[in-house]
C-alpha cells in the first residue's frame, strides 16, 4: 500500500467538492504539523541545552497542534485554522516578549500573516488582514513596551545564535512552502482555466460551422425541393391543356422522373441526419453481398451499361457498421454511375477492397469525365457541384466524408480531366 500525506492529514472518506478549499485544509494540515514538530523540537533542544525554559509554551504547541490536526483531519476547518493561528501568535508573543526579539522569533509573526491569506483565502481574505493588524498591534505594542508575560530571560550568547539559525531556517522554509503553494494553486486554477476556454472555443468553432451548415441547408434544400415542384406544377399543367396522349405521356414521364429526384434528395438528407446522430455500431460486414444490394439499386435507378469490375479477397473479414459502408458504397459507385465518360469505349468502375490487420481499404477507379484541378478542394462540401452532366444536390460527396470520419477514417481522391477518378476509403479496425 503506498503511503500519502494526504491520507493523514484529511480523512479518506471526507468529501471537499471545491478542489481550492481541499487544498487550503491539506495546507491547514501541515501547519498544524509544523506547530506540533516545532513543540516537538525546541522541548528536546531546550532539554539538551538545559535551559530551565516555559516548556508549556512548547507544550500549547504540541497539543494545540496535534488538536488542530484532528479537527481538520475530520473536516472542522475553520476550526483548525483558527487554531493554528491563535496558538502560533500566542506562543511567538510569549517568547519573543521574553527574550526581548534577540532570537528572531518575531520573524515567525511573518509567516503566520501570510499563512492567514492562504489558508482563509480571498473569498475570507477579512479574517486574514484583520488577523495581520491584530499582530502588527500585538508587535507594536510588546516591542515599544516591553512588556512580557513572563519573567525575561537572559540567554547565553551561543543559545541565541544557534536559536537564531534554527529561526531563521525554519521561518524560511515554512515561507517558501507557504508561496509554493500559493503559485502552485494559482498555476493549476490557470492551466483548468485555459483547458476550460479552449474546449469552449472549440465548441464555439464546432457551433459556428454547424450554424453555417444550417443556413446554407436550409437555404440549398428549399431551392432543391422547390425546383422539382415547380417543375412538377408546370408539368401538370400541360398535360391538362393538350389533347394528345403522347404529350401526356411524355408529361407522366418527366413527373415520375422528377419525383425520383425529390425521393433521392430526401433518402439523402435522411443519410445526413442518421449519420449525425446513430451511434456506431460495428458488426462483421458481407461486403459483396452489400455490394451488391447497392449495385442492384443503381443498375435500377440509373439505366447504365457501365462496366463493373469487383475485387474482394475471398477471405474479406472486417467488423465495421455496415449502414455506414452502404452509405459510402451507393455514393462512390454512384458518382462513377452519373459521371461516366459515354464516349469511351467500355466506361467502367473498379471497386476494389482489402483488410489487413490494422484496417480496410476500399478504392472506386472509374475511366469517367474525371475533375478538374478547380473544384479538388470544394469537392465535399456540402451542396457542392462540378458538373451538369448528371442531376444531383451536390451532398452525395458531402454524405460520404461524414460517414466515414464518423467510423474514424479518412477518404481521398485522386482525379483527372478527361481520364477518370480514384476515390481511397481506409477505416482503422
Ligand atoms: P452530386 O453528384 O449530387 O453533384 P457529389 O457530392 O456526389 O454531388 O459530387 C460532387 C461533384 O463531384 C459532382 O457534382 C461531380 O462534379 C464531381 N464528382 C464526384 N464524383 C465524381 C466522379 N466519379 N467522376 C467525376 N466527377 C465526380
Amino acid at each position: 500500500m503506498k503511503f500519502k500525506m494526504r491520507d493523514i492529514l484529511l480523512r479518506k472518506d471526507l468529501f471537499i467538492a471545491s478542489q481550492n478549499n481541499f487544498k487550503r485544509a491539506i495546507l491547514t494540515g501541515y501547519l498544524a504539523l509544523l506547530s506540533t514538530l516545532v513543540g516537538v523540537f525546541y522541548t528536546i533542544y531546550h532539554t539538551a541545552y538545559l535551559i530551565d525554559d516555559a516548556y508549556f509554551g512548547y507544550y500549547i504547541l504540541m497539543t494545540g497542534g496535534i488538536s488542530s490536526l484532528i479537527l481538520n483531519r475530520n473536516g472542522y476547518h475553520t476550526i483548525a485554522k483558527s487554531i493554528v493561528l491563535a496558538i502560533g501568535t500566542f506562543v511567538i508573543f510569549l517568547f519573543t516578549t521574553k527574550s526581548d526579539f534577540v532570537t528572531d522569533a518575531h520573524f515567525y509573526y511573518l509567516i503566520l500573516a501570510m499563512s492567514s491569506f492562504a489558508i482563509f483565502g480571498y473569498e475570507n481574505r477579512g479574517f486574514a488582514i484583520g488577523y495581520c493588524f491584530i499582530v502588527v498591534i500585538l508587535f507594536w505594542v510588546s516591542f515599544v513596551s516591553g512588556f512580557s508575560m513572563l519573567p525575561k530571560a537572559g540567554y547565553p550568547e551561543a543559545y541565541v545564535k544557534s536559536n537564531q539559525l534554527i529561526n531563521f531556517s525554519i521561518g524560511l522554509l515554512t515561507s517558501a512552502m507557504v508561496l509554493y503553494f500559493m503559485v502552485r494553486l494559482n498555476f493549476k486554477s490557470e492551466a483548468i482555466l485555459n483547458r476550460k476556454q479552449e474546449e469552449i472555443s472549440r465548441q464555439n468553432q464546432a457551433l459556428t460551422k454547424a450554424n453555417a451548415e444550417l443556413d446554407r441547408f436550409v437555404y440549398s434544400a428549399s431551392h432543391d425541393m422547390r425546383a422539382p415542384l415547380t417543375s412538377m406544377l408546370g408539368l401538370i399543367h400541360i398535360a391538362r391543356k393538350t389533347e394528345d396522349p403522347r404529350e401526356v405521356d411524355q408529361c407522366l414521364q418527366m413527373l415520375e422522373s422528377r419525383i425520383h429526384r425529390l425521393d433521392e434528395f430526401i433518402h439523402e438528407i435522411i443519410d445526413i441526419s442518421r449519420n449525425a446522430r446513430i451511434d456506431v455500431i460495428k458488426q462483421p460486414i458481407h461486403l459483396k453481398g452489400l455490394l451488391n444490394e447497392v449495385l442492384e439499386n443503381l443498375r435500377y435507378a440509373k439505366d447504365s451499361s457501365l462496366q463493373v469490375n469487383v475485387e474482394i479477397p475471398a477471405d474479406f473479414n472486417f467488423d465495421t457498421d455496415p449502414a455506414r459502408i452502404k452509405i459510402i458504397l451507393s455514393n462512390l459507385i454512384g458518382n462513377a454511375f452519373k459521371y461516366q465518360d459515354r464516349r469511351k469505349d467500355t466506361p467502367t468502375v473498379s471497386i476494389q477492397a482489402l483488410a489487413d490487420s490494422r484496417g480496410m481499404t476500399l478504392v472506386v477507379e472509374d475511366n469517367g469525365i474525371g475533375i478538374s484541378p478547380d473544384h479538388h478542394a470544394k469537392l465535399f462540401s456540402m451542396f457542392y457541384r462540378a458538373s451538369d452532366q448528371a442531376e444531383g444536390s451536390g451532398l452525395g460527396l458531402y454524405i460520404t466524408k461524414e460517414a466515414v470520419e464518423k467510423l474514424s477514417g479518412t477518404i481521398k481522391f485522386q482525379s483527372t480531366l478527361g481520364q477518370g477518378s480514384t476515390f481511397t476509403v481506409w477505416l482503422p479496425r
